[in-house]
């Protein structure tokens, strides 16, 4: 006696006339449902041509059919792909027939949600599924695929056993108290720490690069009125979506342009000029642009030979992690030519947004920064992820100072634990339904 799982049923392609559509059912009726459209039991995995009929025998439309019986298919649970032409209306009536066959229809996301809860895919994998359709671009799309396959789930995993590992050997510990002095004392614990807090950084870099090619870079174009914000971005745009003006202070809001180099994604944003003013809009501008500054992961500071130097101190808004590029615009005026050089670790380099010169290495540096060349291993991930690496990563640290200034092996399991949970949350080992309903809401209907 299998358990019974109630089908759920949805338009899996695109809305709008396409060559072919897609219609997708998964639960415990798919036998049943496929054998009727079918009028026989259709042999698992092979496509079926046929005739759809609704329930007086007249032809809805003729397709294909597919059967993926249980566990093997998407969900892990019986799987029917019915591939008819792609008119809306054709698909709507296939899909009411489906349901009077005893279906529901699917809420978004429901489908591969059942693929994590029948253990087809962990959580971080459901997610790059979602990723996968939405990429921007082709590196964001490969790192998807990438984590979809595991890539990231199985660093995550190996993480999570080593930490355990090292947890049990501290609880152990503990639990022989006359012994527990000696035994935290001893170098091979902080050895494994060690090593384990050296793992966590390296997955934390991967990640946060793998967040920028999921997302895109964000970068911030900050610097005062005049500097050529506007027309850079516009340059690195290749359009004229900001007004460019030689009037001070025109670009009063914060501009965003979404730019694919080379098939690297960049999230610009053009900021208000930072200055202190006396006019209320262009005040709310720079408030904004302040704000914009304390979620880039790079900043771009337009400034000219004249300002470079002083203009420096709007880096002091930014969080620490980001990084700094410094353009010294307006190169033509000056009599310059581009060229680039490193001060104080910070790039620098000098071109001109509105000749062009010098554009072609700012886009390069850009790139990188992106995640391009960032090799065959990247795999995409999302905030979240990130998020609960650094969480880790601070328990991690808390673990260390327990283990060696304090010597107290219950604060240290702790910290350990702790460690545990918010690692286990990335790829759903110890996950709460909200964040499910969260992740699995945003997701399109029949995926
Ligand atoms: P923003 O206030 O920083 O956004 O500056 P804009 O992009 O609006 O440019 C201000 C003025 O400087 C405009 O007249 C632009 O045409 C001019 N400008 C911008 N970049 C350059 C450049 O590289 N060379 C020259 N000669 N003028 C520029
Ligand atoms: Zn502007």
């Amino acid at each position: 006696m299998t358990q019974h799982i109630d089908t759920i049923a949805a338009i899996a392609s695109a809305p709008g006339a396409a060559g072919v559509g897609v219609l997708r059912v998964s639960g415990s009726l798919v036998p049943a449902i496929a054998q009727t459209l079918l009028g026989r039991a259709p042999q698992p995995r092979h496509a079926h041509f046929g005739t759809f009929r609704d329930t007086h025998g007249e032809a809805i439309d003729h397709g294909l059919l597919l059967h993926f019986p249980a566990p093997a298919s998407y969900t892990g649970e019986h799987v029917l792909e019915l591939q008819g032409h792609g008119s809306q209306v054709l698909l709507d009536a296939l899909l009411r027939r489906v349901c009077e066959l005893g279906a529901r229809l699917a809420r978004p996301g429901e489908f591969t949600e059942r693929a994590f809860l029948n253990g087809k895919l962990d959580l971080a994998q459901a997610e790059a599924v979602a990723d996968l359709i939405a990429a921007r671009s082709q590196a964001g799309a490969r790192a998807a695929l990438r984590s979809m396959e595991g890539v990231f789930s199985r660093k995550v995993d190996a993480l999570l056993q080593a930490l355990i590992a090292l947890r049990v050997y501290i609880e152990a510990a503990i639990d022989f108290p006359e012994e527990e002095i000696e035994f935290l004392a001893d170098p091979a614990i902080t050895r494994r720490l060690d090593s384990l807090r050296t793992q966590l950084g390296e997955l934390l870099r991967e990640a946060q690069r793998g967040l920028r090619l999921n997302d895109g870079l964000r970068v911030v174009i900050a610097g005062r009125p005049n500097a050529g914000k506007s027309s850079l971005l516009n340059a690195l745009a290749g359009s004229e979506r900001a007004i460019v003006t030689s009037i001070a202070g025109t670009t009063r809001d914060v501009l965003r342009e979404s730019v694919s180099l080379d098939g690297i994604a960049l999230e610009l944003a053009d900021t208000a000029g930072l200055r202190d003013t006396d006019d209320e809009v262009e005040r709310e501008g720079v408030r904004r642009a302040h704000g914009e500054l304390q979620r880039a992961d790079a900043a771009l500071l337009v400034t000219d030979a004249k300002h470079a130097e002083a203009d420096l101190a709007l880096f002091a808004h930014l969080p620490e992690g980001a990084e700094r590029l410094v353009l010294v615009n307006k190169i033509d005026l000056a009599n310059a030519t581009q060229h680039t050089e490193i001060r104080d670790g910070v790039r620098w380099l000098w071109a001109s947004a509105k000749t062009g010169e010098g554009l072609d290495v700012l886009r390069e540096h850009l790139k990188q920064l992106a995640g391009a060349g960032s090799g065959e291993g990247a795999f995409s991930a999302r905030r979240r992820h990130v998020l609960a690496l650094e969480t880790v990563r601070d328990h991690l640290i808390r673990t260390a100072h327990a283990l060696t200034a304090a010597r107290a092996g219950e604060l240290a399991a702790e910290e350990l634990r702790q460690a545990q949970l918010a690692l286990g949350e990335i790829t759903g080992s110890y996950t709460s339904d909200d964040l499910l309903g969260a992740i699995f809401g945003s997701f399109c209907i029949g995926k």
